[in-house]
C-alpha cells in the first residue's frame, strides 16, 4: 500500500514531451503522492526522451498517442485497458497551433489553422475522456479528469490569437464534461497556469514579456513555476477535491485577479 494523496490510484498523464513538460512535473507530482502513473507521448521522436525520463519516476506505462487520429486514441485505451484495468486520474496536457498562427492578427486565422487549433488542443479532450469514462467506472473514489488552460481564455495576450479562442474553448468542455460525468462520480476540471517556459510556450511569440509583468503586477509579485502547477493539480486529482468538479483553477500567482 503507497502512501500520499494519491496513495492506491493509478492514473495517465497525456503530453509528455520533455522534462520541461508540465505534464512531466506532473507525473513526478503524482508519483511522489503515491499514485501509478502512465503517460502518453506524440511519437516515436519523443519516445527515447521518455524512456530517459523514465529513469527518474518508475512509469506503469508509456503509451504513443496521437490525439489527431481517432484510431490512435482508440488503440491507445485499449492498450491501456489490457495492461492496467481501471484508472482512477486523467491528465490531458496538450496543445498545438500553427506557427503561423501565432504570429500576426487573430483576424487573419485561417480555417484549417482554427480547426486543427480546435481539434488537438479541446476536441482532445472530449475524446480522451469518453474513452477514460469505462476505466473510471466503479473506482472507489470516482474519478477525475484534468486539462491544462492558460488565462489567454478570457483576456487578450496578443500573439496568443487562435489558442486564446481554443482554450475558451477548453474551458467551456470542461464544465459540459463535469455535468455530463458527474452522476458518474467522475470529476472534471483545469488548471490554469501563468506562463512557465516549455516547448509549447517557446512558440508563443511574447512569453519572456509577460513572465516580467506578470512578476511586476501579480499579487504574489513572482511568476509560477511548473512544480507549483503540478501540486495544484495533484490537489484536483485527489480525494481531497472530491466536492470539485467544472472548475477553472488558476496557479498565476494571483495574476488573474488585477484590473491593471
Ligand atoms: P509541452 O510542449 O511540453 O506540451 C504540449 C504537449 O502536446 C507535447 O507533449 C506535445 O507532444 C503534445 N501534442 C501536440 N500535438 C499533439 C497531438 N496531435 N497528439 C498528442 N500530443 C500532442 O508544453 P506545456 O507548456 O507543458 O503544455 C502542456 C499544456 O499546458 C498545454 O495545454 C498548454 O497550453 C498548457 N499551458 C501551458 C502554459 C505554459 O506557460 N507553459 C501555461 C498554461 C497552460
Amino acid at each position: 500500500m503507497s502512501e500520499g494523496l494519491l496513495a492506491d490510484k493509478t492514473g495517465l498523464v497525456m503530453g509528455v514531451a520533455n522534462q520541461r513538460s508540465l505534464a512531466w512535473s506532473i507525473v513526478v507530482a503524482a508519483a511522489r503522492q503515491g499514485a501509478r502513473v502512465a503517460v502518453t507521448y506524440l511519437d516515436e521522436r519523443l519516445r527515447r526522451r521518455v524512456d530517459r525520463l523514465a529513469g527518474e519516476v518508475e512509469l506503469a506505462g508509456a503509451y504513443r498517442c496521437d490525439v489527431a487520429d481517432d484510431d490512435a486514441v482508440r488503440e491507445t485505451f485499449d492498450d491501456i485497458t489490457r495492461d492496467l484495468g481501471g484508472l482512477d486520474f486523467l491528465v490531458h496536457s496538450i496543445a498545438f497551433a500553427k506557427k503561423e498562427e501565432l504570429e500576426g492578427g487573430f483576424v487573419d486565422t485561417s480555417r484549417d489553422g482554427f480547426s486543427l487549433a480546435h481539434d488537438v488542443s479541446v476536441y482532445s479532450l472530449v475524446a480522451a475522456t469518453r474513452a477514460v469514462r469505462p476505466l473510471m467506472a466503479g473506482r472507489p473514489g470516482g474519478g477525475s479528469v484534468l486539462t491544462l488552460t492558460f488565462q489567454g481564455s478570457e483576456r487578450v495576450f496578443p500573439g496568443y490569437n487562435v489558442m486564446g479562442v481554443a482554450k475558451s474553448s477548453l474551458e467551456g468542455t470542461v464544465r459540459y464534461l463535469a455535468h455530463d460525468l458527474g452522476s458518474e462520480s467522475i470529476r472534471v476540471n483545469a488548471v490554469s497556469a501563468g506562463p512557465i517556459k516549455t516547448l509549447a510556450s517557446s512558440a508563443v511569440p511574447g512569453v519572456s514579456r509577460m513572465r516580467e509583468v506578470m512578476a511586476e503586477k501579480a499579487p504574489l509579485r513572482r511568476n509560477v513555476d511548473a512544480p507549483e502547477v503540478a501540486d495544484a493539480a495533484v490537489f484536483l486529482l485527489s480525494d481531497m477535491a472530491r466536492g470539485v468538479t467544472g472548475e477553472v483553477l488558476h496557479v498565476d500567482a494571483g495574476y488573474h485577479v488585477m484590473g491593471y
